[in-house]
């Protein structure tokens, strides 16, 4: 069997371990005689799973206990119209940072619902930073502040979230949660896609303060309340199990592989590879993120012109090293790197960076 090294920003590649312990499982799931996909989602099996997902994201991350763990549909998208429809009601404000696509999808599907203050944002020089915060500009008393944690297409990372005060914080971290240790109690609401980090697609994880839960609008339709969701535990509807299913199988991984901690010092060792082959290459590959800035996750670059980023991306491709193309938006080269990254595989990119600037 023949496996590659996968740079994808997302469907992203999974722990081999994993995909293997799904496999071995498929048809049979613990003498159900029945595969995950066929049983059902209110049966005693499905429960322990969807249980054991919530618990152990809690446990990873050590949420406090007043917070919940939902596992959502409709992607991160969904999360963009569905938090301002449960927070930002008639005379209210919500503050939006700008540093990146997902960043300006979630603003634009805001101020369809309701006033939105852009607070920051690093547009002008192609979103390769993130704004300091001297340069942000909050509304007096906004009914949250959106931000993105990882911007996937740039290659940018928050840092310091301790800059936002007592403001309900509501973030986007599809691209980087459980990249290392996280103070939770920050935040009213993180939300993230799977399929970076966390498994595949096809599951939204939200995690979200309880008092969040007793503000939701009445009116709203069920599937877009949180509180619906979670005095359902997730199950208000036919939730998408199987999904569901390979993220716990991650969290498991992620645990015995020595947590958060250990994440966070494998991440830094692998994008330290790749951003010192960037820095030493005597200007052939340009970072796109400024220092300060730069992801653990998603490194981007480019190469003095795009003959040589295509020469770049189909050399390492016959290596088996794939999915490095970088987004449109900024061009060149991205290796996503999240936590089923091996550090092998950083190893053997950044020494093939090395080899073909020669
Ligand atoms: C990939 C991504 C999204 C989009 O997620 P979907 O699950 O496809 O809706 C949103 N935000 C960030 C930061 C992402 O990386």
């Amino acid at each position: 069997m023949k496996r590659v090294f996968n740079f994808n920003p997302g469907p992203a590649n999974l722990p081999l371990e994993v995909l293997e312990e799904a496999q071995k499982e498929l048809t049979n799931y613990k003498d159900t005689g029945m595969s995950v996909m066929e049983i059902s989602h209110r049966s005693k099996e499905f429960e322990e799973i969807i249980e054991q997902a919530e618990t152990s994201m809690k446990e990873l991350l050590g949420i406090p206990d007043n917070y919940r763990v939902l596992f959502l549909q409709g992607g991160a998208s969904t999360q963009f119209f569905m938090i301002p429809m449960n927070y930002l009601r008639e005379g209210e404000t919500a503050d939006y940072i700008l540093t990146g696509s997902f960043a300006e999808k979630a603003y634009k599907e805001a101020v369809k619902i309701g006033k939105v203050n852009v607070a920051g944002s690093t547009k002008d020089s192609n979103f390769n930073r993130i704004p300091s915060p001297d340069e942000l500009n909050f509304s007096p008393s906004p009914s949250f502040v959106h931000i993105t944690s990882n911007n996937t297409i740039f290659g940018t990372q928050w840092k310091d979230y301790s800059i936002f005060g007592d403001f309900p914080l509501a973030a986007d971290m599809s691209s980087d949660i459980l990249c290392g240790p996280l103070d939770v109690s920050r935040f009213a609401l993180i939300y993230a896609g799977a399929q970076k980090n966390l498994g595949p697609s096809g599951v939204t994880v939200v995690i979200i303060r309880e008092d969040m839960l007793e503000k939701v609008p009445a009116e709203l339709p069920s599937m877009l309340k949180y509180n619906i969701h979670a005095e359902n535990n997730s199950l208000y509807n036919t939730p998408p199990s199987f999904s569901v299913y390979m993220v716990n199988l991650i969290l498991q991984w992620v645990k015995k592989e020595g947590g958060l901690e250990k994440m966070k010092e494998k991440n830094e060792k692998k994008s330290s590879l790749l951003y010192e082959a960037i820095d030493q290459s005597d200007g052939f590959y340009k970072g796109h993120a400024v220092k300060e800035s730069r992801s653990i996750m998603n490194v981007t670059f480019r190469l003095p012109d795009e003959e040589k980023e295509k020469k770049f991306i189909s050399e390492a491709t016959s290596r088996g090293l794939v999915g490095l193309k970088g987004h449109r938006s900024v061009g060149g080269i991205r290796a996503s790197i999240y936590n089923a990254m091996p550090l092998e595989g950083c190893e053997k990119l950044a020494d093939f960076m090395e080899e073909f600037k020669k």
